[in-house]
């Protein structure tokens, strides 16, 4: 490790945001250096978040698919089951992969890595404890906090990552739970509990909330739902955890209505809490150079990044905004174009949102409740998938898109897709909506047949007049 000469930029975590901090830095000139302590770059998305996530989620549709659907199309096997070491074996292979890939654009790009915990000493000067026990300062003109989330636990709740599992734990089961109980309705927890659900758990959802993942367009969130409860997944809303007893082979839920009442018990071979993710600052020494938290522990930034302290600038799920790792990735992007002294910009109001289930559900822009509570007068275009070609032909033709339009302008204001592939197909919206398209401009732009994408044609036709499929 080096770093007593000075860096122009110094940033303190290797996840999405730091990463591709320190890779846009270096492109852009600046002398940079990355501090990492877990000893491999990516941080949660990579390691812990939206990769392994996804492996797992691929996996377990495509066994779901193999004992449920290959019949229907002709494709018969004797029998099908789960070798989960093999599964877990292939996720960990894409992280790894994917990972040190990274360190290799860190080479490529002349980013400086110091692996160890980075811990500020001034404003322009971070301490690092390194995995191989030494120690080293590193110095910065300019430092950015890319230092993430950590999972939260609930109060009374310990995670011990065996029978009381955070999403970490979930993504590394050595057996398949009889039963998994997931605490918290959030697309984490609903992710998580797909994978399971589809390799033979039951599961069951308990989210003290009315609905599950609350920032969802309401129409889309019902269809979401009942379409996650024709997979067998149980739902109990409005319910909270009071306690939790693990002195046996499992572990026994005591639960109460969110308002009060009767208390029940469920019992669970495996608890998911997701509830959420707390950002993640402990061992920094914020205080010391007097960078301020908000009350939920996040920084607060000004529209370049900046902290209250100069020259110390933070970006990610540790600062207020969606924790999602694209979200994250533009800040690092625009925090280091401002450092350079050119200009940076993201747009909070269009970042999409996915969920990985089957179908996913994407959306970017407002939601019609949105809509609704700014007084916009608006109108509706929605589209099923049951009437789009490619989705029949395939048989998988559960969903819809739904488009929001300014009525007077027919401007896009939101567009909210439940689809195999709506992860891909949202981006053809976030296009539309940093253009400020209107839904004629998507409904008169040719779109290849067949494909899924001909749901978002026909829905932005169904907008400002009428579809032709439907
Ligand atoms: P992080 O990724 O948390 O990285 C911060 C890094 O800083 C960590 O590696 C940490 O070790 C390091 N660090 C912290 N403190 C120090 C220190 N003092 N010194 C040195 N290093 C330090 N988002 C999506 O967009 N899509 C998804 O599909 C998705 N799926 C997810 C699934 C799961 C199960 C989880 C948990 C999260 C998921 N997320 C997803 C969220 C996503 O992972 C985060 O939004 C993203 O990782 C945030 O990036 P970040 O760089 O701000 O922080």
């Amino acid at each position: 490790t080096s770093g007593s000469e000075e860096n122009d930029v110094v940033i303190i975590g290797g996840g999405p945001g730091g990463y591709v901090a320190a890779i846009k830095a270096a492109q852009l000139g600046l002398k940079t250096t990355c501090i990492e302590k877990r000893g491999t770059l990516g941080g949660t998305c990579l390691n812990v978040g939206c990769i392994p996530s996804k492996a797992l989620l691929h996996s377990s549709h495509m066994f779901h698919e193999a004992q449920h659907s290959f019949a229907s199309h002709g494709v018969k096997f004797s029998s099908v089951e789960v070798d989960l070491p093999a599964m877990m074996a292939q996720k960990d292979k894409a992280v790894s992969t994917l990972t040190r890939g990274i360190e290799g654009l860190f080479k490529k790009n002349k980013v400086n890595y110091v692996k160890g915990y980075g811990k500020f000493i001034s404003p322009s000067e971070v301490s690092v404890d390194t995995v191989d026990g030494a120690n080293t300062v590193v110095k910065g003109k300019n430092i950015i906090i890319a230092t993430g989330s950590d999972v939260k636990s609930l109060p009374g709740i310990t995670i011990d990552e065996e029978k009381i599992v955070s999403s970490t734990g979930a993504l590394a089961l050595k057996k398949i739970p009889k039963k998994l109980v997931v605490i918290g309705a959030g697309y984490i927890g609903l992710e998580m509990g797909s994978v399971w659900r589809r390799l033979g758990s039951e599961v069951t959802v308990v989210e003290f909330a009315p609905d599950i993942v609350p920032s969802m367009d309401g129409e889309v969130r019902k269809q979401f739902q009942r379409m996650l409860e024709k997979q067998k997944m149980k739902f109990m809303l409005k319910t909270k955890v009071v306690g939790v007893d693990t002195s046996g082979d499992g572990v026994k839920l005591t639960l109460e209505p969110a308002s009060g009442g009767d208390q029940t018990t469920l019992e669970a071979d495996v608890v998911l809490v997701s509830a959420g993710r707390t950002p993640f600052t402990a061992g920094l020494g914020l205080d010391k150079i007097g960078v301020e938290t908000d009350k939920v522990g996040r920084i607060p930034v000004n529209e370049r990044f900046a902290t209250n302290v100069s020259g110390v600038f933070a970006i990610g799920d540790v600062i207020p905004g969606p924790m999602l790792a694209h979200k994250a990735e533009e800040d690092g992007v625009a925090c280091v174009e401002f450092i350079a002294g050119k200009h940076g910009h993201v747009d909070y109001d269009k970042v999409p949102g996915v969920v990985y289930t089957h179908p996913e559900v994407a959306s970017v822009g407002k939601t019609e409740e949105q809509v609704k509570a700014l007084g916009v007068e608006y109108r509706v275009g929605k589209f099923p998938l049951l009437a789009n070609s490619r989705a029949k032909a395939i048989d998988d033709a559960e969903g819809l898109v739904k488009i929001i339009a300014e009525k007077e302008t027919d401007k896009i204001l939101g567009v909210h897709i439940m689809a195999p592939n709506a992860g891909e197909l949202i981006h053809e919206a976030a296009l539309a909506l940093t253009y400020d398209a209107s839904s004629e401009d998507i409904a008169r732009v040719c779109h290849a047949h067949p494909t899924m994408s001909e749901a978002l044609k026909e829905a932005a036709m169904a907008t400002h007049d009428k579809p032709i499929h439907i």
